[in-house]
């Protein structure tokens, strides 16, 4: 055993040897390759550790043979202080500096130094939980590393790209004490060396909570004059507005200035009409916030800011931190949020247009209170549910036919709220008319997404 262990110690030495004969390698280039030979060093301090060996080894040939080694003047020309100053005790010439063959001189405790605290002023900045380093490397480095890899036979080798990410990585993690996260971080820090320069990618923060709308005539998101789409006009005043205000506006805009991020977006759960109010709980919504410098903030300061701001227009409540996981489900849940159906339906008797506006009326933003129908029982839970119905628009065909549009909440079962199902949908729209249905033809005209501009 011992002899195979000498064997395999002056294997790796060989190599090494090998590779600075071959090329001048820096400390990480060298100490890359060998680099899963050992935990808890980083791969500068291997090469160091390989360097320092070989010149000792030098040392000692020339003592013997009174020849100076090939290697040792190699080793002096990656800059190797070590082997610099054991020439100049042998009173040698010393060579010329030559760059790393792999890197170009790029990895240096230096420049990674540098990048690292240029990064770290900026990262002040900012208040984040956790984050991640990239990094790019360009295609020659690999290229030349992968060839020396495969004329040496390396299989010790580590990619230079976690090299220089993990480097990076520990020591912004001794800085500012918060965990490197791989799945969702809030800021990627992209630190390119071989063009000393870097760049911050912060990523969204999400809200989440309950909007209610307290006037008419106001969109939920911006609306651009139809005439010139936003460019102003004399139709809009030179607006570009057909309305001056919206809901996503009146919520995003001091949301940026509390987070102090860049630009917001606005995702309800589904969309009422301009001229409709939210009233009761509200409507769900996610405010998706770029690039913010803040994101520890007490979410009641943000309340308070919009319901001030907004006061008598917007108000918002229950505001919770979200995620982008939580966006998804708004988003996939939405379709069954709001549906507006159109309804074609024969009475067993005339009906008069008075009633139908009475109709209208009755169903403006009203909860229905809907026991699972009949023809369904053998299917779902017999339960009362409230639904919510948003308008029920009616237009009369022929005598006794009439065209019904109507919007109502996700879960709603429609024909019920025409027939009433014997009483178990109430109110419902036969007993408004003092009619009863014999034929209704039902189909979903729209279902709404949620809005996803900001
Ligand atoms: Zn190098
Ligand atoms: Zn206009």
């Amino acid at each position: 055993m011992p002899a195979l262990l000498s064997e395999k110690l002056i294997e790796i030495l060989n190599t090494a040897k090998k590779l600075l004969l071959a090329h001048p390698l820096c400390d990480y280039c060298l100490g890359r390759q060998f680099s899963s030979l050992c935990y808890g060093a980083g791969n500068d301090e291997k090469g160091r550790a390989l360097k320092l060996i070989l010149t000792m080894w030098s040392f000692i040939w020339h003592k013997e043979s009174g020849e100076i080694p090939e290697i040792l003047i190699r080793l002096a020309s990656t800059g190797f202080k070590p082997a610099i100053k054991t020439l100049q005790a042998l009173t040698e010439e010393i060579p010329e500096q030559s760059s790393c063959y792999i890197c170009g001189g790029a990895l240096t405790k230096r420049k990674i130094g540098e990048i690292v605290k240029s990064v770290a002023e900026e990262l002040r900045e900012y208040e984040f939980r956790n984050f991640l380093v990239g990094t790019r490397v360009p295609a020659d480095v690999r290229e030349r590393e992968d060839e020396l890899r495969a004329v040496f036979s390396i299989d010790t080798g580590e990619d230079i790209k976690e090299d220089i990410t993990r480097t990076i990585g520990a020591m912004l993690q001794r800085r500012f004490k918060v965990p490197v996260e791989y799945q969702n971080p809030d800021i990627v820090i992209l630190a390119d060396i071989f063009s000393e320069t870097y760049e911050l990618q912060v990523n969204p923060l999400f809200i989440k909570g309950f909007y209610r709308k307290l006037q008419k005539n106001m969109p939920q998101t911006p609306w651009y004059c139809r005439y010139c789409w936003g460019r102003g006009c004399e139709k809009c005043n030179y607006t570009g507005r057909e309305y001056p205000e919206s809901v996503s506006e009146l919520i995003g805009e001091p949301a940026l200035k509390v987070f102090e991020a860049l630009s917001y977006k606005f995702h309800g759960a589904g969309r009422e009409d301009v001229d409709a109010m939210v009233t009761g709980t509200g409507r769900p919504f996610i405010l998706e916030l770029k690039h913010p410098r803040k994101r520890f903030v007490d979410l009641s300061i943000l309340e308070k800011a919009v319901n001030e701001c907004a006061r008598g227009k917007v108000e918002i409540s229950s505001l919770e931190y979200s995620s982008r996981r939580e966006l998804r489900i708004l988003k996939n849940l939405s379709p069954i949020a709001s549906k507006t159906y159109e309804a074609v339906v024969e009475f067993d008797g005339d009906v008069d247009e008075e009633a139908l506006r009475r109709v209208e009326e009755r169903f403006k933003d009203v909860v229905i209170n809907q026991r699972t129908p009949r023809r369904v029982l053998r299917r779902r839970a017999d339960k009362v549910r409230q639904k919510k119905v948003y308008y029920v628009e009616a237009k009369k065909l022929g005598g006794n036919i009439v065209k019904f549009r109507i919007k109502a909440q996700g879960g709603l079962y429609v024909k019920e709220l025409i027939d009433g199902d014997e009483g178990r949908t109430e109110p419902h729209i036969a007993e408004v008319l003092g009619r009863r249905s014999l034929k209704i033809d039902l189909s979903v005209v729209e279902v709404e997404y949620p809005e996803t501009k900001g």
